[in-house]
């Protein structure tokens, strides 16, 4: 006798828990967002909306970033819902927070110039830092955590060729990635011998294979010369090439206080060498500084535009990570940290005094929650991004590059 599927081994419920049996935590958290989220929130449409949330969000079909930028841009109600659902820090929710961001950062300019799909992926190189081995101090930049600002991937034995293998992987599987920038992030990228410098510069193409559109390293302002920046324009036209110099501040009585061990004047150095190589800039600064008001950022930001020698700005917001010289003058209620909605503003204040053709490549700090001292709020990126829309939209600003939120 034949008996009657029972509910639990029916294939629509099997197709229906399937993300959950799948064991793929991303894919997880993704099931979870439509099942336990969506719900929840009043849509128009929500039927529609859900329906395909489910078919394209759980299961990561191509397509799915167009159809989600195409429903923000249609629907701000629901942008607000996602934006929402941010706060909750699922980390699955990781997809969707990247789509908020590249509408207007480094990412669009990727999307404006190659029309693709184009992802960073982050190098530790196994390179240190002046800063740190003695040559300049021992101690660092007071804001610096042990790994350099990097991921510590090379001090758990995985080569440079691994890392961008593992990394292509991920972006690929994630995001549907179709090319990739190297980024030499950790420590002093520059640091090194111009031999040992592209013996690691080619292991990071090589690990790439024919995927790498470009590469970006990061260095201190003090560690470049002629010598390495003819290596480093080498790789351009096959690759687009990008520096990017740590200044912080334009302020000598902060560099000294936060050790940068440099001086503005490097820095002017390093921005007129470089100029003279087919090689982007990127500047990194850092708001809330302590003893910075302000306006003390503001000078930082108006005498960069007035310079108006650089491809791109990166704001940071300060934070003190776990085993930071800043943890110590935090304990010790040496200084305060900047609020979030102080920031929003300055970030807004900054924004509006930008050139158009100057890219905005970072507009946050981000670090794990586990690394981090103080303030809670850089935790929560989608909010503070959500803020400098609001306050964008609130002084009738527009991005730029051609892509406004509205
Ligand atoms: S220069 Fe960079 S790597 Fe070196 S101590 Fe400062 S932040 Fe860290």
């Amino acid at each position: 006798m034949r008996t009657r599927p029972g509910y639990a081994t029916s294939p629509f419920f099997k197709l229906m828990i399937s993300p959950l049996l799948s064991r793929d935590k991303f894919v997880i958290d993704r099931f979870l967002f439509v099942m336990v989220y969506l719900p929840k929130v009043k849509i128009k449409n929500s039927g529609h909306i859900y329906l395909i949330y489910y078919i394209l969000f759980v299961w990561d079909v191509s397509g799915m970033l167009e159809l989600i930028e195409l429903t923000m841009y249609l629907k701000e109600s629901f942008l607000l819902a996602l934006t929402g659902v941010f706060q909750f820090n699922f980390s699955g929710l990781c997809t969707a927070s990247r789509i908020f961001f590249l509408m207007y950062t480094l990412k669009n300019y990727f999307q404006s110039k190659f029309n693709i799909s184009v992802y960073k992926i982050t190098i530790d190189a196994g390179f240190t830092c002046p800063n740190r081995d003695g040559t300049k101090s021992t101690g660092g930049c007071i804001y610096c955590d042990p790994y350099g600002s990097g991921n510590g991937q090379f001090s758990k034995c995985i080569s440079i060729e691994e890392q961008v293998e593992n990394n292509k992987r991920f972006l690929k599987k994630r995001y549907n990635a179709e090319k990739y920038f190297l980024y030499f992030q950790a420590f002093t990228n520059t640091y090194a011998p111009v031999e040992k410098l592209k013996e690691i510069y080619d292991k990071g193409i090589a690990g790439g294979k024919d995927d790498i559109l470009g590469i970006i390293i990061g260095t201190r302002p003090d560690c470049i010369d002629e010598e390495k920046l003819k290596l480093i324009a080498s790789y351009y036209p096959e690759y687009e090439v990008w520096i990017e110099y740590g200044l912080q501040s334009i302020h000598q009585k902060t560099l000294d206080f936060i050790n940068r061990q440099h001086s503005v004047d490097d820095y002017l150095k390093a921005v007129e060498l470089t100029r003279k190589y087919p090689v982007k800039i990127a500047t990194h600064i850092i708001a809330g500084l302590p003893y910075e008001t302000r306006d003390h950022i503001m000078e930082t930001v108006r005498f960069l535009v007035k310079h108006n020698k650089i491809d791109a700005l990166k704001i940071h917001s300060l934070y003190i990570p776990k085993g930071s010289g800043l943890e110590k003058l935090y304990h010790q209620k040496k200084f305060d940290l900047m609020a979030m909605q102080e920031y929003i503003q300055t970030v807004v204040d900054i924004l509006e005094i930008m050139p158009e053709n100057m890219i905005i490549a970072r507009l946050t700090g981000e670090i794990d929650k586990h690394h981090l001292v103080a303030p809670d709020w850089v935790l929560k990126k989608q909010k503070v991004l959500t803020g400098i829309n609001e306050e964008m939209k609130n002084r009738g600003l527009k991005w730029g590059l051609g892509s406004d939120l509205d």
